[in-house]
């Protein structure tokens, strides 16, 4: 079989959301993301996001624009279903826009399962496992604003909570404190940097934690010090999860032969999509550390594909698909949905592929190019 690659649209759209998250890196009040639209020969209809992150990835609305116009025109009439060659392309046109990588990635799985009549998450080889998402907390001005989110949190009924820290010195611990004794002891607490802290700060400041009970520290210092990650992990009492520091593969590598870190954070947006996340996964399998999933600021439709990749990846065990929770509209038909009984569990229906698509009218139409 063989289904080449008829036409590509390109869309620009953006969301906004009712709660802005400011973490260590800047503030966020919404989605500025980049809507892919594949189309094949016999058909079928593949569909992508990308969300980039300036201030992580290196990218932005307007390069992936760029950017994706020329990937279009590279992959357009070849097969969909050799996802390793058109990958191998994708990934050789540039180092950078791993967003927008991850965008044509997740159009192109989608397509391959549909083909196979198979929801992603089958033809990924997985089976059906409960997903639920951890809710993020932002850094706030106060305490008091901080016990308030948490309480909202908890009256939604999430298990786990990840709380953005980072500041200087000592001050994150009154925060996280206050989060602890707000949640009782069930629910689980992470905590983020975002390479807020320096390695001194952030032994004291895990020290200072050590009676929290906190699951593990995601970036507590800055992406590149991979010896500095090491020096910690060694030091204190408490797992370290790497996230900026983990882009694809090649990063997990790395990390994983320094002892660097104990948990790894896939991203799309990051990792290039799914077909470099799945080797993320495999080579944090074989070194012993589970891997989370997270999320920049998708839209359902690029959550859905993330979620797929954890259900069929059980070594996924931390799952942060939170970023669509407060948008003000939902682009997106179909795909992923956040129960709404049980806080914070995913539902993912058995529709083939990763099972949405977004609703063209929420689509920027003066953008949209055809390539
Ligand atoms: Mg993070």
């Amino acid at each position: 079989m063989n289904i080449k690659i008829l036409k590509i649209e390109i869309f620009k759209f953006n969301v906004e959301i009712t709660k802005p998250i400011k973490i260590l890196l800047g503030n966020s009040d919404g989605a500025e993301n980049l809507a892919i639209k594949v189309t094949t020969d016999n058909g079928i209809v593949g569909w992508g996001e990308s969300s980039p992150c300036a201030e992580i990835t290196g990218d932005s609305q307007d390069t992936n624009y760029a950017t994706a116009q020329t990937m279009a025109r590279l992959i357009k009439g070849k097969d969909v279903l050799a996802i390793e060659e058109r990958m191998k392309e994708i990934n050789s046109l540039t180092f950078g826009d791993p967003s927008v990588r991850s965008a044509f990635d997740m159009a192109l799985y989608d397509i391959a399962a549909k083909a196979a009549k198979m929801p992603l998450y089958q033809f990924l080889g997985g089976e059906r496992r409960e997903l639920r998402t951890d809710l993020t907390i932002g850094i706030k001005d106060t305490v008091e604003e901080t016990v308030a989110q948490t309480k909202d949190i908890i009256a939604s009924g999430f298990d786990a909570i990840k709380l953005k820290v980072g500041r200087p010195e000592l001050e994150d611990v009154p925060y996280v404190r206050a989060v602890r004794e707000v949640i009782g002891p069930e629910i689980s607490l992470k905590i983020d940097s975002n390479q807020g802290w320096d390695y001194p700060t952030a032994v004291a400041n895990i020290n200072a934690m050590q009676d929290f009970n906190l699951q593990y520290s995601e970036q507590p210092i800055a992406a590149w010090d991979y010896e500095g990650l090491a020096r910690l992990r060694a030091k204190v009492n408490l797992p370290i999860c790497g996230d900026e520091s983990v882009f694809d593969h090649k990063d997990a590598m790395k990390l994983a032969k320094m002892e660097a870190v104990d948990y790894l954070n896939i991203k799309l947006g990051k990792s290039g999509g799914i077909h470099s996340g799945l080797k993320i996964n495999a080579i944090a399998e074989a070194a012993g550390m589970k891997c989370m999933i997270g999320c920049f600021a998708e839209s359902r439709l690029g959550l859905s594909a993330a979620a797929h990749l954890a259900m069929a990846r059980p070594n996924i065990s931390f799952i942060d698909l939170d970023s669509c929770y407060n948008f003000k509209t939902d682009p997106v038909i179909g795909g992923m949905t956040f129960d709404d009984k049980i806080g914070g569990l995913l539902n993912l229906s058995d529709a083939i592929g990763h099972g949405a698509e977004f609703d063209e009218n929420h689509l920027n139409q003066e953008s949209k190019v055809t390539i």
